[in-house]
Parts: structure tokens; C-alpha cells; sequence
């Protein structure tokens, strides 16, 4: 019994040891570049220049800290045709593009980087006040050319992973945001096919409701789309994310907000206050 246990044992080994394993390489870079990072958080960190101060520059390292950590998470489709293809994107150094999380079209989701450290997914963006987004959030890229609808396995996933997520780091419902949401105009990912709604529904971002709504005769669309945090610099692409967002069905429409649309948006508005 006992030999015939040991057989079975070598032979998963050995067929471990012949299993495909397509990103050896590359984990091989992880795994040192990890530890390159880790050893620059030991000890005693770089000083501030005290010349031209009068004052003496003291290390005195205190006992209670932890580590940072992400307060959003952004969203993204991939734009590309498989899963292997954007693996394949984010593990070679001269795309400078990664993200955290990759979630293929049957669900399957891979983890690409550990959640306390910075993807470059967000590029130049902002969301309020915050202009470092990567620093500041998890990257979710979803296999989907931009032209197709999820799929429910997809989904499914991605509402597990985000679940963990939240609560794993306590990030607010209203912090779950697209790409096109901080980065207007240049970026329109997640596509208008997203299901914003459903994701609402289990506390992963915003959604609205009119029934009840009244909009003030002193509304001013622009500024409620600051105070939901897009960045109104580029009028007109702020309020084509809003729209792919909320009221996909009138992304034809243009830059003005007709009357629902202005109640959508107040109701969002009122949420994020
Ligand atoms: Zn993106």
C-alpha cells in the first residue's frame, strides 16, 4: 500500500515537472524584482538634504505601521483577442502596461501582481482630487475586444474577486470606477456593453435612482459631474463617460444632458457628496 502510494506521488511529480509552465521565465523576474523592492523597505531609508536648514536630521524609526494600501479599483476591458494575448502583453517589459488581475471569457481569473504593488494600468488620469492612480488602486483588465458583450462567466468572477476585494481593504462602493471613467476621452474602457447596474447592485460603484428626484433650477451639470469626480477640463469627455456609463443606450446623443439624463446624474451626484 505504502509503495504503491509512493509510485503515485513520483509519478505526479514527474508529471508536474512536464506540465507546460509558460511563464517560468517571467516569474523568475517577478519573484527578483519583488525582492529588490523588499530590501529597499529595510532599514534606515534615504535622508532629506539639511544644508540649508539649521536643523539636525535624525532616523528614529517609530514601531506602529503597516503597509499602504489600495483604496480603488479600476476597471478595464483589454481590447485584445484572448486572454494568452494580453498575458503575453503584460509579461514583456517593452509595453510598460500591467494590471493586478486578468479575468479570461470562462472566468478563469489570473493574478499577475501582488495587491500592495503599483500596475501600470490607469496612465495619465484623475478621479476628485487623486492624480496617482496606479499608486492608489487595483487594476481588473477583462478579456473583451470592446466591441462584445461579457460574458456571464466573466462576470461572475469578477464579482467574487471584487467582493474579496472590498472587503479585504475596505474600499468604498463609490471607489469602483472605470478606465473612461478617470480617463475621459482618451480612454473608453469599460465598453457601454459593461453591466455598471448589476455590479451596483452588489455594492461594487454607483448607481441611481430618478423616482423621487427634483432637480433644483440652479443645477449645474459640470460641476455635479466634479463632485462625482470626473475631471470637467475636457467638458465633452466628461460627460461622454457619464453617459457610456450610466445611459449607454444615448451615447449618440452629444455633450448636453437632456432633463433625465441631469436627473441620473443628480442622483449620482447626491450619493457622492
Ligand atoms: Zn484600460
Amino acid at each position: 500500500m505504502r509503495k504503491n502510494h509512493g509510485i503515485a506521488l513520483a509519478l505526479l511529480l514527474a508529471l508536474w515537472a512536464c506540465a507546460p509552465q509558460p511563464y517560468k521565465t517571467t516569474n523568475k523576474v517577478y519573484r527578483k524584482q519583488a525582492k529588490e523592492l523588499t530590501a529597499g523597505l529595510n532599514g534606515k531609508p534615504a535622508g532629506i538634504a539639511v544644508d540649508s536648514v539649521d536643523q539636525t536630521y535624525w532616523w528614529a524609526g517609530t514601531v506602529n505601521f503597516n503597509l499602504r494600501k489600495p483604496n480603488f479599483v479600476i476597471i478595464h476591458h483589454t481590447a485584445q483577442n484572448s486572454c494568452d494575448q494580453t498575458l503575453k502583453t503584460f509579461t514583456m517589459t517593452r509595453t510598460q502596461v500591467s494590471a493586478h488581475y486578468v479575468i479570461c471569457r470562462d472566468g478563469v481569473i489570473h493574478h499577475m501582481l501582488n495587491d500592495y504593488l503599483r500596475a501600470w494600468h490607469g496612465g495619465a488620469a484623475k478621479w476628485g482630487s487623486v492624480t496617482d492612480i496606479n499608486s492608489a488602486s487595483i487594476g481588473i483588465e477583462l478579456d473583451n475586444n470592446g466591441t462584445e458583450p461579457f460574458a456571464p462567466m466573466q462576470v461572475r468572477s469578477l464579482l467574487v474577486l471584487l467582493d474579496t476585494l472590498k472587503h479585504r481593504y475596505n474600499i468604498p462602493q463609490a471607489n469602483f470606477i472605470g478606465h473612461g471613467d478617470i480617463a475621459p476621452r482618451r480612454k473608453v474602457d469599460p465598453s457601454a456593453y459593461f453591466p455598471w447596474q448589476q455590479l451596483a447592485e452588489k455594492g461594487f460603484g454607483l448607481w441611481y435612482d430618478t423616482s423621487s428626484i427634483n432637480l433644483p433650477a440652479n443645477f449645474e451639470p459640470l460641476q455635479a459631474l466634479r463632485i462625482v469626480g470626473y475631471n470637467v477640463k475636457d467638458s465633452v469627455g466628461a460627460v461622454e463617460a457619464f453617459r457610456r456609463k450610466f445611459m449607454p443606450a444615448d451615447s449618440a446623443k452629444g455633450a448636453t444632458l437632456d432633463d433625465p439624463s441631469r436627473k441620473v446624474l443628480y442622483s449620482i451626484m447626491k450619493q457622492s457628496e
